[in-house]
């Protein structure tokens, strides 16, 4: 069976098997004819398959007559910024984000710099198979490669009005970094020096290769944890392969948890700005627990950047993000972004005034568990719909699946698109109370399909 998986964010696919040239001139072909005449600005995560998917898309957008700027082995959140620089049409980075080496993926974004929307990934859909026309050899479009889109991004970030330049620099943070070889090898030890850190480096080669598995959750970075210690830094900085996933590591080499970095920006931001929040159904409370302290509203979006992202403009929020590590700074582009999670987080760590486990320490402390339980021969659908009466006395979200607030708790079942599976993401104060109500949350489902 071909592993293609067609999504709101776009396509994605094993290369070699569903990832393959003609699928890739299709999608492709369908986006030109979406944005018109324009420019396309490109940008890849630097995995091996990369120059094999760009040479592809590249020549596709030329036959159809765009200009394209190819801005190389770029994060995702460097090409969303560069589309308004470069007054372009839309973007595509070629990458498959956490996933393994032989996975890559197409992630289409539109002329506002942002993913697309639901609605636009609808019209793409609807182009798929209308017949193309390509140009003829004085009317292909022109290829520009620039090295000035990293450029742009970095320096950008670097004079955020909110961070403190000079006084950064002077603090000679000891930081150890891990791109897993990704795009982050490209940027992220330029924005540590530039800041004045001591960087030391691990998985920062341009190979193109992951040596782990790349998503940065806890079980895949032990070895990046003990080397903190080694190395006795300050503070481990952990990105995804197109750097748009920022996770922290405290002096102690213990994970600082993925769902504070978003509450620690979050309580940054605030601390200097007035205005409101977005985060996703399934992020954590302690957002709203900091929020609270400002004064500010927190508002929830369905999970996917493109959702958050919409609700941050209808509300506009001062900040936004989601609890796998992903931040994002209207003042900058409407996208997470890892480099923007960095300054913001080392100007918050020297203003605190501490270690990053004692900003960890001062952060509320709550609990998530996540698992999931297969539908069978059930509609997800229909089990979600029949939870949601079974609770509706409940405070319940409805927006994305389902979720429920209770005092002590809060949780979120969510129906997969593509397989017969239900998650559930439960929060708590504690471990062992978040793991009793998962318990019993799956009690609740299981008893829905006898
Ligand atoms: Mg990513």
């Amino acid at each position: 069976m071909s592993t293609l998986m067609v999504s709101v964010s776009g396509i994605r696919g094993i290369v070699g098997d569903g990832l393959d040239p003609q699928t890739l001139v299709k999608y492709t072909q369908a986006y030109s004819n979406f944005c018109g005449e324009g420019k396309i600005v490109i940008g890849s995560d630097g995995r091996i398959s990369g120059t094999m998917v760009k040479s592809i898309v590249i020549g596709t957008l030329l036959a159809k007559g765009n200009d394209v700027v190819d801005l190389g082995i770029t994060p995702t959140p460097t090409v969303l910024y560069n589309i308004k620089k470069f007054n372009a049409a839309g973007g595509i980075v070629i990458s498959a984000s956490h996933n393994p080496n032989e996975w890559n993926a197409l992630k289409l974004l539109n002329s506002d710099g942002e993913f697309m929307t639901p609605e636009q990934n609808k019209e793409i859909l609807e182009l798929l198979d209308k017949p193309s026309q390509f140009k003829s050899w004085d009317k292909l479009g022109k290829l520009e490669v620039s090295e000035a889109g990293l450029m742009n991004h970095l320096n950008d970030v670097l004079s955020l009005k909110y961070i403190d330049f000079g006084a950064i620099r002077k603090r000679k943070f000891r930081v150890l970094l891990d791109c897993v070889n990704g795009a982050g090898s490209y940027i992220m030890p330029k924005l540590l020096e530039e800041l004045g850190c001591e960087v030391i480096k691990i998985n920062c080669e341009k190979n193109g290769i992951f040596p782990r598995l790349p998503e940065p959750i806890p079980e895949n970075l032990t070895e990046t944890m003990k080397t903190v210690i080694d190395n006795n830094a300050e503070i481990g900085i952990v990105v995804d392969p197109d750097v748009d996933r920022l996770v922290l590591i405290t002096e102690r080499g213990e994970p600082f948890i993925e769902e504070n970095t978003i509450t620690q920006a979050v309580k940054f931001i605030l601390s200097k700005e007035k205005g409101d929040v977005v985060v996703n159904l399934s992020t954590t409370r302690a957002v709203d627990d900091v929020a609270k302290e400002f004064g500010a509203k927190v508002f929830r979006s369905p999970v996917g950047e493109a959702n958050v992202v919409k609700k941050m403009k209808e509300v506009n929020a001062v900040i936004g993000g989601e609890g796998s590590g992903g931040v994002i700074l209207p003042a900058i582009h409407y996208g997470r972004d890892a480099l923007v999670g960095t300054v913001l987080t080392l100007q918050h760590l020297l203003e605190f005034g501490g270690t990053m486990s004692e900003l960890k320490e001062s952060l509320p402390k709550y609990n998530i568990v996540k698992g999931k339980i297969e539908t069978k021969d059930h509609n997800p659908d229909d089990i979600v719909n029949r939870l949601m009466e079974k609770y509706h006395n409940e405070k319940i979200n409805t927006e994305d699946g389902l979720r429920i607030d209770f005092d002590d708790h809060w949780v979120h079942f969510r129906q997969s698109n593509t397989e017969p599976i239900i998650r559930c993401i439960v929060e708590a104060d504690k471990k062992e109370n978040a793991e009793k109500y998962m318990k019993k949350y799956f009690t609740a489902l299981s008893e829905l399909m006898l």
